[in-house]
């Protein structure tokens, strides 16, 4: 038996780790712009996985600057040991304790990773899901693209690879966060306000303690 004493000690261990939350979905289905937008709400602090590694990439002393170029074009996942560590240095280098990490984990190898590495030492809240149909992501990215993103991935080429990656990948991880009733799903397929009132119910709810 956990004595009360006890109980209210590990009560405070877990206040005081940082607190997570992670933010999926197809590519171009609206988590760097809803991210945004939680930020300036919230006070969350967003961590975009890819940003990081664009971010490290384009450091010209990187030693894995060309093999994140060559992942990210070919849509495919980069080892965990990478993501892991840009996010944890992130984190600490932030000072903050309150997280959106966007884009992350996408594959077995970065769940298994972080759950060896970080998960203990974090509050994982819960997963936002956001769910659009491929056609509409597919739409964003290539006008994302044409309105000059700069990324190497925002192309038709590089876009049928990230699906695939998402659905064979991403959405068995989803499916592990589902089976652990940690996914609060939003329907993302309407204006960028829109889909916002629906993640602000997720985080007013979470807020007040809501059933969750
Ligand atoms: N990526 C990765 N690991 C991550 C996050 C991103 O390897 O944890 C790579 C992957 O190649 C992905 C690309 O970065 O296709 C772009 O990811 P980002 O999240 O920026 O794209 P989005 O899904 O938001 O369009
Ligand atoms: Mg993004």
């Amino acid at each position: 038996m956990v004595s009360g004493f006890l109980r209210a000690g590990l009560g405070l261990l877990n206040m005081a780790k940082p607190k997570v939350i992670f933010v999926l979905g197809a590519p171009g289905a609206g988590k760097g712009t809803q991210c945004q937008k939680i930020v300036d709400r919230f006070g969350y602090m967003h961590l975009s996985a890819g940003d990081l590694l664009r971010e490290e990439r384009a450091k010209p002393d990187s030693q894995y600057g060309e093999l994140i170029e060559s992942y990210i074009q070919e849509g495919k996942i980069v080892p965990v040991e990478i993501t892991c560590s840009l996010l944890e240095s992130a984190m600490k280098k932030s000072g903050k304790d309150k997280f959106l990490i966007d884009g992350f984990p996408r594959n077995q190898n970065n769940l298994e990773g972080w759950n060896k590495a970080v998960a203990q030492n974090v509050n994982l809240l819960f997963v936002l899901f956001f769910e659009c149909p491929r056609e509409a992501c597919v739409e964003r990215c290539l006008g994302r693209g044409a309105a000059g993103s700069g990324r190497s991935d925002d192309n038709m080429q590089s876009l049928q690879k990230r699906f695939n990656t998402y659905i064979t990948e991403t959405q068995p991880i989803i499916k592990y966060y589902e089976e652990r009733n940690l996914v609060r799903t939003i329907d993302a397929n309407t204006s960028p306000d829109e889909v916002f009132e629906e993640v602000k119910k997720v985080f007013e709810n979470f807020e007040a303690g809501g059933d969750f």
